[in-house]
């Protein structure tokens, strides 16, 4: 069963019915992908103990870790519980974390380390400003108690990719330990441990590699593991506690999500065949940049000025026409084939629109059409955004 909409040239549309999710996951997965579902495993049979370790050796083979420094630990849950999980356990219970927020994602990590009850320090640029190298270098002289700092790779909420070759740098040249959430990123956007300098990064099932949701994975230097023995706070979230039991069974400690790891063994598949990191990157690029075009030609205006605009997923403020309303501009976007995101902006109204998941810029020809549409249908002459949003986004350029 195929889609109503019409098919796209090289990618299979979703199947009967189904929009494109124009959003940071779940996003929408090849045809093959959703297929590779249709079988049953049991999880401590043979078969489904080599998936586990094709996917470990599949994910480690992206970092580029050519001195085998680092392992990979699948986590069952959503990407959180992989955040949660890499805090737990590396961050010893008397270190301290250096979290730097600019947006939701920033904040939840600032959160889940009051969950743990271990010391943390914010730094909160608020919406989407990045936090740089220099200012992450005076907090780590200020207070020597802190042992460990915490990076958004690409800030979904806003979708500002920020600067983590810096931080690392910062973080390293005193002695201080960088952990990566990378979410949103890993698979599109390089994260070599040649280039740049982490103990551990998670990431999940249903970003860039374009799998579906159930499970995450923290890719970490094997002397870290070794480390964590006994420190999470949490059975279930151990990291050292699932990295022996599968180093020594092949098992997962409790039920995998049998059916997303297959999926996701297909994705990874597709995401070699296309070129790896490099070619991922170049296609979600390129949708972005069809997409931002297109919209910037209807009077819509990014919340990012260019420098910072990630491939995953793109800003853009309501236009000030009153005639605009957020939630009939969603419906008429799904009503042709597309579903859009709600802005995560505190101060201005905005939506966002994702550049990933299994389509390619002819989708975003359309999309950007559907837009135009959408607009026309609802008298909103110019897309144009409120004075003061463009006055907001002057700061970033400051
Ligand atoms: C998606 C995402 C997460 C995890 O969110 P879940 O809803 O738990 O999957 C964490 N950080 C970032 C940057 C993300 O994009």
């Amino acid at each position: 069963m195929r889609s109503e909409f019409s098919p796209v040239e090289g990618f299979d549309p979703p199947a009967l019915g189904e929009p494109y999710l124009l959003t940071p996951g779940p996003l929408t997965t090849a045809y093959t992908v959703k297929q590779a579902m249709l079988r049953d495993w049991g999880s401590w049979d043979g078969d489904f103990r080599s998936m586990t370790a094709d996917l470990r050796r599949r994910l480690l083979a992206l970092i580029g870790d050519a001195k085998g420094e680092y392992d990979c630990v699948p986590i069952q849950g959503s990407g959180s519980f992989c955040v949660e999980a890499m805090l737990g356990s590396f961050v010893p219970k008397d270190g301290k974390v250096l979290v730097l927020a600019n947006g939701a994602y920033g904040l939840r990590a600032a959160q889940t380390m009051q969950y743990l009850g271990r010391a943390f320090t914010l730094i909160d640029k608020g919406d989407y400003l990045p936090p740089r190298g220099d200012e992450v270098g005076a907090a780590l002289d200020a207070d020597p108690a802190i042992t460990h700092v915490i990076a958004i790779h690409c800030e979904t909420s806003s979708g500002i990719l920020n600067p983590v070759a810096e931080i690392s740098e910062a973080a390293y040249a005193r002695g201080r330990k960088l952990l990566v959430d990378s979410m949103s990123a890993f698979g599109a956007i390089p994260l070599e441990v040649g280039k740049i300098r982490y103990e551990a990064m998670v990431s999940s099932a249903n970003k860039c590699i374009e799998g579906v949701p159930g499970f995450g994975f923290v890719i970490a230097k094997k002397n870290e593991l070794e480390k964590a023995k006994g420190n999470s706070h949490s059975l279930s979230l151990d990291i050292h506690a699932q990295w022996a039991a599968m180093e020594k069974t092949g098992q997962w400690r409790f039920t995998p999500p049998t059916h997303v790891v297959a999926a996701f063994l297909e994705a990874l598949r597709m995401h070699e065949a296309e070129g790896g990191v490099a070619a991922r990157g170049a296609r979600y690029m390129k949708n972005r940049n069809v997409m931002v075009e297109g919209m910037r030609k209807l009077g819509f205006e990014t919340l990012l000025s260019d420098r910072w605009l990630s491939p995953i997923i793109v800003t853009f403020f309501c236009p000030s026409d009153s005639n605009f309303v957020f939630e009939r501009f969603y419906e008429l976007m799904k009503d042709k084939g597309f579903i859009i995101y709600p802005g995560k902006l505190t101060v201005i109204d905005s939506f966002r629109v994702g550049c990933i998941g299994r389509m390619d810029e002819h989708v975003m020809h359309r999309v950007v059409e559907a837009a135009r549409q959408s607009l026309a249908e609802m008298g909103v002459a110019s897309a144009a955004p409120p004075q003061a949003a463009l006055a907001q986004r002057a700061k970033l350029a400051a």
